[in-house]
């Protein structure tokens, strides 16, 4: 398993040494004041952290309230290690988000199984997060997720100046398949497709089920025509696969709206979907299986 990290933020080098010492079986990062945190925090994935209250600048109720405010940040257990050990302080420390709070002196083993619990809790909330955002049929990204992810993959591609593009793909005729086939078996089509663009597409891409039948693929550090490309190899093995049925089998097609952001303009994924959606209504009215993009609208 891998390694988690641990911020250590304290003004005093010995408790750091003490803590990372205690710490050995983590990667831990160790700070001497807040602003030295949040530098760490905006580049470092960081699995726990641990928070001394009474520092010079500033302090560690200010550090704890900055973090949890930040929607990228706040998922973060924090654990406060104090000399202040009145009720104020505590209630106060909860109240503003704290997951656990330790008193100076510690005990060691109680201290190892504190952040052990701490970071049991954090796995579990990510699996959580993880569940929320898949769709169980096809194991892929559902809509929500992709929702919540364009944006900030956007944002990246912007400012590395990387290119993106985004591709709907959309079942033909999947209505009559259902109808002549039943509905499990067109659920069987949806997961054989699904299958086939996991395999097909890079890790790097994005892939979700947008919704029943219709699919949509974000692809970072792709050029229009690139996509173009892996779209239409997509098509042509999809054309060829054979869905069991009795003692015959169902194959399907697929029409795709392929588009590219503009770097320059686009602050949002919304005019990329519409021009990706146009060009897959253009590949609908020209016939089906087939892939466009904005040229063919
Ligand atoms: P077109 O080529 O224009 O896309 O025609 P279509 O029949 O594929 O399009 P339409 O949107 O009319 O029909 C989609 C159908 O997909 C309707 C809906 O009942 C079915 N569907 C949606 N989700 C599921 C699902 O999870 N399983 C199954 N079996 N069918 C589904
Ligand atoms: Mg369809
Ligand atoms: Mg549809």
């Amino acid at each position: 398993m891998k390694r988690k990290t641990i911020l250590v933020i304290d003004d005093e080098v010995v408790n750091l040494d003490i803590l990372s010492e205690l710490l050995d079986r983590f990667d831990v990062i160790d700070v001497t004041s807040g602003e030295e945190a949040l530098e760490i925090l905006a580049k470092e994935k960081i699995d726990l952290i641990l928070l001394d209250i009474l520092m010079p600048g500033m302090d560690g109720y200010e550090i704890c309230r900055m973090i949890k405010a930040d929607k990228s940040l706040r998922h973060i257990p924090i654990i406060f290690i104090t000399s202040k050990n009145d009720d104020e302080s505590i209630e106060h420390a909860y109240e503003i988000g704290a997951s656990d709070y330790i008193t100076k002196p510690f005990r060691h083993r109680e201290l190892l199984a504190r952040v052990g619990n701490a970071l049991r809790i954090q796995e579990l909330q990510e699996e959580l997060r993880l569940l929320a955002s898949i769709d169980p049929m096809t194991r892929l990204y559902n809509r929500r997720y992709f929702t919540t992810m364009a944006d900030k993959i956007l944002k990246l591609a912007r400012r590395e100046h990387h290119p993106l593009s985004l591709a709907i793909l959309d079942i033909d005729r999947f209505k009559q398949i259902n109808d002549t086939y039943g509905h499990q078996t067109g659920d069987r089509v949806i997961t054989a497709l699904s299958e086939k663009l996991t395999e097909r597409y890079r890790e790097s891409d994005l892939l979700c089920r947008f919704g029943g039948e219709e699919f949509v693929i974000l692809m970072p550090n792709t050029e229009q025509d690139v996509a173009v490309l892996l779209a239409e190899r997509t098509r042509k093995e999809i054309e060829k696969l054979q869905i069991p049925y009795g003692d015959g089998a169902v194959s399907m097609t697929v029409s795709i709206g392929v588009s590219q952001v503009d770097l320059e303009g686009e602050e949002t994924l919304d005019p990329v979907l519409k021009r990706a959606d146009d060009a897959l209504y253009a590949a609908k009215n020209q016939g089906r299986n087939r892939v466009c993009t904005p040229l063919d609208t």
